[in-house]
């Protein structure tokens, strides 16, 4: 984020609050930390910090608390000499990592919410406002965009545990502060894995590359193979028990034999659609970028994500279902603050519901509201 001086003399507020909360020592714990590389992006500077290494907790929170960076992450890798240059860190070995976004997960709200504001004249319809001032582009995330991602995150960790056989202990499930959620898998297993073996994980949750046919769905030259026609195999191990399970969810009447018999009926392109629609419902919209790289550098768990003032909240693995990131996450508190709000959709966050405001129009705001809104880029401190 650059910034004006002014803009930079405003943010120092917000930036102060992020100093407080690290002042507060949350809960931040990092497996092997003395072996991770550390980095940051400060407040109105361009550039990222990065490269640096810490002995223990306290240390990393001193600093945590003296900067206060507006994002904080730390390698994947574990290194030798974490603080050397990339070339002499001396890698030895990665947590197997997994970025889930509200933009990938196919979420029923269509997960495109884009913005665009004027700092004079706010909600801006079409390319620009025209008055000459700035116009900023915000990209938005509602309640349901982040129930498209965790629907995926719950695909994501259970094929883990089940299939992958990752012990629960070894998972660390994290809010992203934003659109989504980070999985990070610490394990002996996995760590020594190199960037072709993460590819291949990849392939298999995305279903890249899977076909069905070569388990024995679908047809040869119109008539149904043996697979489509049998018994449902709901205990088959991987692909094969999770593709029968979503055909018998569609197409059971109530026995076993209705299922079989159903899809003898179809024509071969019907089978083939519904194959198609199962395995895309079963398939984990992940980043593969994000996997595949064995030099990532992840936000720091517990570490607030500079884009909202939230914190990049731990997610306990029996909270999957139930944890509510526009609430558990909020981690800002202060007085109110006065911010010229230029538009905001209606949202709900740390239990309080906003309104839609066709801004621009001054007003006080909780401080957890307004740091959330200036950050975004929809408000503006007074
Ligand atoms: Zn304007
Ligand atoms: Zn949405």
């Amino acid at each position: 984020m650059e910034a004006t001086k002014s803009e930079a003399k405003r943010l120092e507020v917000i930036r102060s609050l992020f100093s407080q909360y690290y002042r507060s020592r949350p809960p931040i714990r990092v497996t092997s930390l003395e072996q991770r590389e550390f980095g940051y992006w400060e407040f109105s500077k361009p550039t990222m910090v990065r490269h640096l290494a810490f002995r223990s907790i306290d240390d990393l929170l001193v600093t945590l608390a003296r900067v206060a960076p507006l994002h904080a992450y730390r390698s994947s890798a574990y290194f030798t000499y974490p603080s050397a240059p990339m070339e002499e860190k001396g890698w030895l070995g990665a947590d197997l990592v997994f970025d889930i976004d509200a933009d990938h997960a196919d979420p029923p709200c269509g997960g495109h919410h884009v913005f665009r504001v004027c700092t004079e004249h706010g909600l801006v319809e079409g390319e620009s406002c025209g008055c000459g001032a700035k116009t900023v582009e915000v990209d938005w995330v509602c309640e349901r965009c982040l129930e498209g991602a965790r629907r995926e995150l719950i695909k994501l960790v259970e094929l883990l545990l089940g299939e992958f056989g990752v012990r629960e202990e070894d998972v660390e499930v994290n809010f992203s502060g934003n659109r989504g959620f980070h999985v990070v898998v610490d394990s002996s297993e996995l760590r020594d894995l190199d960037q072709q073996g993460r590819r291949e994980i990849v392939q298999y949750l995305t279903a890249e590359g899977l076909a069905p046919e070569a388990m024995g769905f679908g047809s040869v030259r119109g008539r149904p193979r043996r697979a489509t026609a049998g018994e449902p195999e709901l205990d088959a191990y991987g692909w094969r028990g999770r593709i029968w399970r979503r055909i018998y969810a569609r197409l059971s009447t109530g026995t076993d034999e209705d299922v079989g018999s159903a899809l003898a009926r179809m024509r071969p392109s019907e089978v083939r659609r519904l194959l198609d629609e199962v395995v895309r419902e079963e398939s984990v919209k992940i980043d593969p970028v994000v996997t595949a790289d064995v030099h990532r550098l992840v936000r720091l768990s517990e570490s607030l994500n500079g884009k909202t003032g939230l914190a990049v909240r731990r997610v306990p693995l029996e909270r999957l279902h139930d944890f509510d990131p526009f609430d558990e996450a909020v981690a800002i508190r202060g007085r109110p603050m006065r911010v010229k709000v230029l538009y905001s959709p209606g949202f709900r966050l740390g239990g309080l519901e906003f309104q839609e405001v066709h801004g621009p129009v001054v007003t006080e705001l909780p401080a957890h509201a307004a740091v959330y809104l200036v950050l975004k880029g929809l408000a503006v401190l007074e």
